[in-house]
């Protein structure tokens, strides 16, 4: 089996590329390295199956030989990377997403586009089910990464249904673990890189707002488990324990040993108050639930950014 990975250099991606690769996969990663990293794939370069080539998939995308799976991983995906490059982020959840698409059809591949629980926006319903069809504002800072993965579900949607391509759609939910940048401006690397140095936490807003973190691992044996289903229709990963962005930064203060302060700062525009998944259609149709609790995976992550930091 071989299968191309759009953004095969990013944090999700590369974890993707080490499972198929463990699987028995020949993986070909395609990354033009905008917010990806080499080094994310570097124990992977001289892997017999494995190969990475620079490209931005908003292009058209080349590739010789036969392909059985495309899966469209290429996106910045933190608040901080999108607003910060909002054309790019626009342009390969559209473009990129089509020539992907066009690549899968042209091979006769399997398909899977990384969506996101940013298609539920502000959600006014939580936990979020599959149906509910989301509060999102299309003009503001968070719109051009919302509004281009909801664009990329309506595309594949109608490569499955024009085309007849054999398509699958994840929501990722808020996921964390090694590989995370350092400095890609999310919750759990702030938080972490802050109680490290003695810098106060940064918590935006009061606080209260929610999300549910899942561990890599974790969404990587949902991903597998649903790129094996026949289940077209977008299907939630994420772990559903709920918790506070005060309470979350008050757990990696503790983890961390450290005693800074948490100092306050403005909520960005739009963030959304809530965010949990509903995950019973995945445990239903791929017998799947997340493993890895909150402590254990915020211990792997810490180990993995002492190293990181200690290396700067
Ligand atoms: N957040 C925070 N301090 C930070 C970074 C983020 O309080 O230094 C908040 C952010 O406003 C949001 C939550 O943490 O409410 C999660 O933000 P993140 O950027 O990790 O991802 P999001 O779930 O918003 O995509």
């Amino acid at each position: 089996m071989r299968a191309v990975i759009t953004g095969g250099a990013g944090f999700l991606g590369s974890h993707l590329c080490d499972y198929l690769i463990e699987s028995g996969w020949d993986v070909l990663s395609i990354d033009n390295l905008v917010t990806g990293s080499e080094g994310n794939a570097a124990h992977l370069i001289k892997h017999p199956h494995f190969r990475m080539i620079r490209h931005d998939v908003s292009q058209y995308i080349d590739v010789p030989g036969p392909i059985d799976y495309v899966l469209h991983f290429a996106s910045p995906a933190s608040p901080v990377d999108y607003l910060k490059l909002p054309i790019q982020t626009l342009k390969v959840g559209a473009l990129g997403t089509h020539n992907s698409l066009g690549l899968a059809l042209a091979k006769s591949a399997r398909y899977l586009l990384a969506s996101t629980s940013e298609c539920y926006g502000d959600p006014q319903i939580s936990p979020q089910p599959e149906t509910y069809w989301g509060h999102v504002n299309p003009i503001g800072p968070r719109g051009v990464y919302d509004e281009a993965k909801r664009f990329a579900e309506a595309m594949v949607m109608a490569y499955h249904r024009f085309h007849g391509v054999d398509t699958r759609i994840v929501r990722i939910f808020n996921t964390y673990g090694p590989r995370m940048r350092l400095n890609d401006g999310r919750a759990l690397p702030n938080f972490i890189y802050q109680a490290i140095r003695g810098e106060p936490i940064t918590v935006y807003g009061d606080g209260h707002q929610t999300r549910s973190f899942c561990y890599v691992s974790d969404l990587i044996e949902g991903i597998y488990g649903l790129m094996n289903s026949d289940e077209h229709e977008p299907v939630n990963i994420g772990n559903p324990q709920e918790i506070t962005i005060l309470e979350f930064a008050e757990r990696v203060r503790t983890l961390v040993g450290s005693d800074v302060p948490i100092v306050f700062k403005p909520l960005p525009q739009d963030d959304p108050r809530q965010r949990c998944p509903d995950i019973s259609k995945a445990k239903r149709l791929l017998g799947w639930q997340p493993k890895v609790n909150l402590d254990e995976g915020l211990q792997l992550t810490l180990k993995f950014f002492r190293q990181r930091i200690a290396a700067e």
